[in-house]
Formats: C-alpha cells, sequence, structure tokens
C-alpha cells in the first residue's frame, strides 16, 4: 500500500494530458509539446558524490593544460559543476532510458514511434522533435518547427569540500594527470605534443544540486530520477567515457519551491565541510529545510517514499503512451 504522503504528493501533480499531449503546430500537421503556465512546480534536492575523476569545464577544445571549473564561495576555493553541463548529459540519459521503455512497451522502433506521433524522430542536441515527452521537459527551439520552453531548472552547484583537497593539481599530492589528446583517433601520430596534463576532481567529492521542474507530471518527476540514475553511470564532464561518475542520493522531493539554495547546503556542512551536517538537515527535516507553495499545502519526501515512486516508472509511461494513442 501506497502511504498517505505518496498519495498526497502524486494528487498535486498534473494530470499527463495537461502537460505533455502534443498540440497542433503551424498548417503542416506539425505538433509541438504545449506551453505551460507555471502553477505547480516539483523541487529534486540531492547530493552528488564523484565516484571517479571527474573533469568540469565549461570550455571546449583540447589544449597543452586542462584546469576544471573553479569559484571562491565562502572565502574558500570550490571546483564548479556548470548546471547547463549538468541538464545535457541529463537529457541524454532521459531519452536514452525511455527509448528503451518505448520499444519494450510498443513491440516498435523508436523511430517509427516517434514519426508515427510527434511526426519526426528526435536527435539531442540538433534535430529536436519538439513534441515528444523528452522535448516538453528539456526544451528546445529548431529553425521552421518553433520553440519550446525548458520546463526543468538547473543551478550551478560547487564542491562542498575545498579545492586544496579535493582537486588533484600542480603542486598537490598526486598531481595534474597526463591524459593523450589523441586517444581516440587510432591512426593520428603520437608524440609529445599529443600528451597533455589535466587536473581532476577526486573520488569522494560530493556536490549538492537543487533541480525544479515547472508544472510537473509524475511521469516527469520519476523520469527524471531514473535518468540521473542513468546518467551517474554514464558520466558527467569531459573525457566521460571513463570519468565523472556519480552516486546520487536524494534527499527530498517536494510540490514546493525550496527555501533555501545550494549555497546554504554547501554552508550548513559547515566549517569541517562535512557531508553528514548536510545529509542531518533532511534526515531530521531541521528548521531551514522547508518548502512553499502557491497554492497547495506543500508535500515533501524523504528516503524510501522517493524511492517507492521512482518504481511507478512503468506504469507511468504506459498511462503516458496510452494517451498517445488516443
Ligand atoms: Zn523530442
Amino acid at each position: 500500500m501506497m502511504s498517505d504522503n505518496l498519495s498526497n504528493f502524486i494528487k498535486q501533480m498534473n494530470e499527463l494530458k495537461d502537460v505533455l499531449e502534443p498540440q497542433p503546430f503551424g498548417n503542416g500537421g506539425k505538433k509541438i509539446a504545449k506551453p505551460s503556465m507555471v502553477k505547480k512546480v516539483a523541487t529534486i534536492i540531492g547530493v552528488k558524490t564523484t565516484a571517479s575523476r571527474f573533469i568540469p569545464v565549461s570550455h571546449e577544445g583540447y589544449s597543452t593544460d586542462t584546469y576544471i571549473d573553479r569559484v571562491d564561495i565562502f572565502g574558500v576555493n570550490r571546483a564548479e559543476f556548470i548546471g547547463r553541463k549538468q541538464k545535457g548529459i541529463e537529457r541524454r540519459a532521459h531519452m536514452t532510458m525511455f527509448r528503451e521503455l518505448l520499444e519494450n512497451m510498443s513491440g516498435q522502433k523508436w523511430e517509427d514511434v516517434f514519426k508515427k506521433y510527434f511526426g519526426d524522430t528526435c536527435i539531442i542536441p540538433d534535430d529536436l522533435c519538439l513534441a515528444c515527452w523528452n522535448c516538453s521537459l528539456f526544451g528546445g527551439l529548431e529553425a521552421g518547427k518553433g520553440a519550446v520552453f525548458s520546463r526543468i531548472r538547473y543551478f550551478d552547484t560547487y564542491s562542498i569540500e575545498p579545492a586544496e583537497f579535493a582537486v588533484a593539481m600542480e603542486g598537490s599530492e598526486e598531481g595534474m594527470a597526463i591524459g593523450n589528446t589523441v586517444s581516440e583517433n587510432l591512426s593520428a601520430k603520437r608524440g609529445s605534443d599529443s600528451y597533455h596534463q589535466y587536473e581532476y576532481v577526486k573520488a569522494g567529492t560530493h556536490f549538492p544540486f537543487i533541480a525544479i521542474i515547472e508544472n510537473p507530471t509524475l511521469l516527469d518527476v520519476i523520469g527524471y530520477i531514473r535518468a540521473v540514475r542513468i546518467a551517474d553511470n554514464q558520466g558527467y564532464g569531459k573525457y566521460s567515457a571513463n570519468h565523472g561518475k556519480f552516486d546520487t542520493q536524494f534527499l527530498a522531493v517536494s510540490t514546493g519551491y525550496p527555501r533555501f539554495s545550494v549555497l546554504d547546503m554547501i554552508e550548513w556542512a559547515g566549517e569541517d565541510y562535512s557531508i553528514k551536517n548536510v545529509l542531518d538537515m533532511f534526515n531530521g527535516k531541521k528548521p531551514g529545510v522547508e518548502f512553499d507553495t502557491v497554492t497547495d499545502v506543500p508535500i515533501a519526501l524523504y528516503g524510501d517514499e522517493i524511492d517507492e515512486m521512482a518504481q511507478l516508472l512503468s506504469r507511468e509511461f504506459k498511462m503516458y503512451f496510452e494517451m498517445l494513442k488516443g
């Protein structure tokens, strides 16, 4: 039996058809995700712990040396993990997961299902369909097709631990790592020019995060939570084939806006930079861990209730597919 708290949470979510049903757009029979008026939100709060080397860089391209993004917060230099990067990786993981689910459920190739119901396939980032559940959540802009605003908001985050402990860098005990810029092109000639040095965030470093989904359906919230697990294994950041793996712990999922920020969560860690202090805030639901809504009384899920909700993925996606079929 589902707990009252979880069923109350679900009652505050939007109906699938009110948010995720594609609408006709223009005269060509093209469909596009619904524009959304923000009345409700779901806030997802957690902490990501690096399970491997992580190279958060927001700039593209190769150079002789790679330095990670850093910033000073509360007088301490920290590694910076920008929201845009997190969003890009999680969007891809979300699509990968749902394509597999779609093929299992429909017995058809995902491309055929997309063409039938959305008028096009959907390729991230350059050829989006603008009509599917992924485009509705993450948004998109395509010439000649229109625009869909993202319903999910990310925030930049920073390591709880100071860079001096958390980052392998020039002068640190580990030093910078050595990489090979042509390692993936076996025909390229390797020489001393092809080697470079890079900084990296060490395993065991903690990044608190907050994501807010506007006009959420239960499918959006569960889909996000499950996609993060896949993204954690695929890797975030540069050279993500073997770097940037995370373990994510979800601390709270609420139907309200948080009355705290990522910076508050960093402050809660205290002067000993202890993740335990942050977890304790959520375990005991201490003053400070509070949520606001415009209309309803906010419902927050913690711990096992979040996992219980995440088990409803197939059920919700089946309802979505039934809605598409009409
Ligand atoms: Zn799409």
